[in-house]
């Protein structure tokens, strides 16, 4: 059985690989390009890949009898492989849930922290050399504490994100989801996104990428939104039209947005970067040396279980 690990990988999910299977570690951090997955397809039996790694229908098109049977993907989100087109070509996807829960929140609440009040900005200032000192109206941000939260994605990281926010800062809590949920906290279920939008201090988006959540968040909910609230974006670029958002920061339609993801990674329009209302961070929701690990080890479970013949533990077709 070879292994292909896309990119590099912390120093244990690197040394368990090479001690339990035949495996060739990537060292590029940049995504494969299209020949280098027809390469995947082609040369080994299981690849775990990663975010950026475009496995389009058209890739497994242009590799009709692949030798790869496992796609275990390092990421709870795998909105860049064709699931359906993986499945056709009998090739089963895996990917990493629960691993990245708590420190993707951890992120949504820095964001949340630090776009109302104005980390970013206030850091830039005192790097700049130019604060003058303390005084009562300096600097002047949103309370967090007692506000509305509203969830867009009540699953794994949005209950997580919403825990944070009742138990930690006393926050009322709103959500839109596909289903009803049963949860250990007060919240109200939203008739419609564009209702959430117009009711919450911070609209946090937390649904999936892929066709059916792309542009979720555009113009229409964008001015659903009161003048004095935030967006906030840990889940993927293309969940939020950029350009729409963009337009409602400049025109004050909203206060502020903090940023994880961006729709064409790792391209941040120049126009985002000049706000100073919005915090932007380089996709660092799973990014720490625990978490990466724990996802590297759940990754290389899925192929232990694929090598010896087992169910596997997180299947996503
Ligand atoms: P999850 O447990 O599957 O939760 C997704 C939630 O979104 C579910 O509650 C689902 O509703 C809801 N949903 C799906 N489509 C929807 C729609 N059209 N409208 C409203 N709600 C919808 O996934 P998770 O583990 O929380 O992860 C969520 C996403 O976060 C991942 O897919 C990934 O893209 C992103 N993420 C980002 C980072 C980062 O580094 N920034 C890290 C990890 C994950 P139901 O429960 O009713 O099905």
């Amino acid at each position: 059985m070879k292994l292909w690990i896309t990119r590099p990988m912390t120093a244990e999910v690197e040394a368990r690989a090479r001690r339990d299977f035949d495996v060739e570690s990537r060292e590029s951090t940049l995504p494969l390009t299209p020949d280098e997955m027809r390469r995947a397809l082609n040369d080994f039996d299981v690849v775990v890949p990663t975010l950026g790694d475009l496995f389009s229908a058209e890739v497994f098109a242009a590799v009709p009898n692949p030798r790869c049977r496992l796609l275990a993907n390092f990421g709870v989100g795998y909105n860049h492989i064709d699931v359906q087109a993986a499945q056709s070509a009998g090739i089963r996807v895996t990917n990493t849930p629960g691993a990245v829960t708590d420190a993707t929140a951890d992120i949504a609440m820095t964001l949340i922290l630090m776009t109302a009040r104005r980390a970013g900005e206030g850091e830039r200032l005192v790097r700049s050399g130019g604060w003058q000192g303390w005084h009562p109206t300096q600097m002047l941000g949103t309370h967090v504490t007692g506000k509305t939260v509203g969830i867009v994605g009540m699953g794994r990281i949005g209950q997580a994100i919403a825990r944070r926010c009742h138990f930690g800062f006393g926050m009322d809590v709103a959500y839109v989801a596909r289903s009803e949920k049963s949860l250990e906290f007060p919240a109200t279920r939203a008739d419609t996104l564009e209702n959430l939008a117009g009711q919450v201090d911070f609209l946090v988006v937390a649904v999936p990428g892929g066709p059916e959540t792309q542009h979720l968040i555009n113009a229409p909910i964008l001015s659903a939104m009161q003048p004095t609230a935030m967006l906030i974006n840990i889940a993927r670029g293309e969940v939020v039209d950029e350009m729409a958002l963009i337009a409602a920061l400049e025109n004050g339609d909203i206060a502020g947005a903090g940023l994880d993801v961006y729709e064409f990674e790792p391209r941040v329009p120049d126009r985002l970067i000049q706000l100073e209302n919005v915090s932007l961070l380089p996709h660092l929701g799973t990014a720490t040396e625990e978490v990466r690990s724990s996802m590297g080890h759940m990754a290389l479970d899925n192929v232990a279980a694929f090598v010896a013949g087992q169910d596997l533990p997180n299947p996503v077709n």
